[in-house]
């Protein structure tokens, strides 16, 4: 090799070597959100992309709206590109076998993100919330807003909501829910007036709110002409906005009809506000931060050959196999702490609530 020709191989080889540590080379991770018509996962996805990215990777977000082949492709192309970890909240459960076992087959690491994944072996970890407490907090909180706890016995009329049944955290937050109002159906301190209990007949598909609102329409017309409803089972804010509507199309809401007691979970800005104006009664604040540093760290590690942290060994049984999994406490907000739960923790501005 003559000098001149050695000195450019030296050359390029440097530049190939410095080019290891430069952007270009670093890992990429796949982030594929469901869906942007709720902020709880625009939130996800900004804090997923924030965490990653100071840890050093390369981020690649998609949002599916809620359509299932969108999402399927999306995490096909990630798969093409050999993006290194997939961190994937799933608009339907179950729908990524095969997705699942080509991204094995790559050497691709999985993480089910809020929601678990359903019926594959190449779910390697999952970060989510208690889900199961999250219905049991907005139960009890129901129970808190009707006077139950403090002794008042009835009968209350109560209507419940499920979300989407594609979506294992609605079985969760339901059971989660019942395991605490069913006792007092059985009581008879609480009543459903319109007798639709379990998932088969109050999930609502797709978490979508114009669903939820035709639903509480109908029910309102079949079973509440000469009664009043004084509780509704809500799984989610955006459900809790259609079922308010639902309500206040037919008067609810003045001195001589008030409000029904109504549950929720996100702590999304509308309904926070709406907690405020004594609409709905409570939500559940999931800190969307806290879970996307779970699930930063469980990136990490699975990259440099670690075991991740995880808390929960039994719990996520998605059909194949238990999903060792990293749980973190949802907290009940009603009106009495907005302040401390949402404000005090930074999650919002106090401006943002006016
Ligand atoms: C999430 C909830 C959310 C719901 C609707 C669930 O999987 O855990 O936080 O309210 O989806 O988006």
């Amino acid at each position: 090799m003559k000098l001149h020709s050695f000195a450019a191989a030296v050359a390029l080889g440097l530049i190939a070597l410095g080019g290891v540590a430069n952007a270009a080379d670093k890992a990429t991770i796949g982030i594929a959100m469901p869906t942007k018509s709720s902020a709880r996962w625009i939130a996800d996805g900004d804090n997923m992309v924030k965490v990653l990215q100071s840890k050093g990777y390369n981020t690649d977000l998609q949002y599916a709206d809620n359509d299932i082949p969108n999402q399927l492709a999306q995490v096909e192309n990630m798969i093409t590109k050999k993006e290194k970890v997939l961190v994937i909240a799933a608009i339907d459960g179950t729908t990524l076998s095969d997705a699942l076992q080509k991204a094995h087959d790559a050497g691709i690491k999985v993480i089910s993100y809020d929601r678990l994944i359903r019926g594959s072996a190449n779910v390697d970890y999952y970060a989510t919330f208690d889900n199961f407490k999250v219905g049991v907090l907005q139960a009890t909180s129901i129970l808190h807003g009707l006077g139950v706890d403090a002794g008042k016995a009835g009968p209350f009329n109560i209507e419940l909501f499920g979300g989407s049944a594609d979506d294992n955290n609605a079985f969760f937050f339901y059971n989660g829910a019942m395991s605490v109002l069913q006792p007092q159906i059985d009581k008879g301190v609480l009543v459903v007036q319109s007798k639709q209990m379990g998932m088969d007949k109050v999930a609502t598909l797709r978490w979508d709110a114009a669903t939820a609102q035709a639903r509480m329409d109908n029910i309102l017309s079949a079973y509440y002409t000469n009664k009043h409803v004084d509780a509704v089972l809500s799984p989610y804010d955006g459900l809790s906005i259609g079922i308010i509507s639902s309500l206040k199309g037919v008067g609810y809401g003045s001195k001589d009809q008030p409000m029904p007691v109504i549950s929720g979970q996100d702590a999304e800005l509308p309904s926070v506000k709406s907690i405020l104006a004594h609409e709905q009664y409570s939500t559940v604040f999931k800190d969307t931060r806290e879970l996307a540093k779970v699930a930063a760290n469980m990136v990490d590690a699975v990259l440099s050959g670690k075991e991740p942290e995880i808390n929960d060994t039994k719990t996520y049984n998605n059909g194949v196999k238990v999903v060792p999994s990293y749980l973190l406490v949802p907290v009940a907000v009603d009106a009495s702490n907005v302040q401390s739960a949402l404000i005090d923790t930074g999650y919002y501005k106090a401006d943002q609530l006016k």
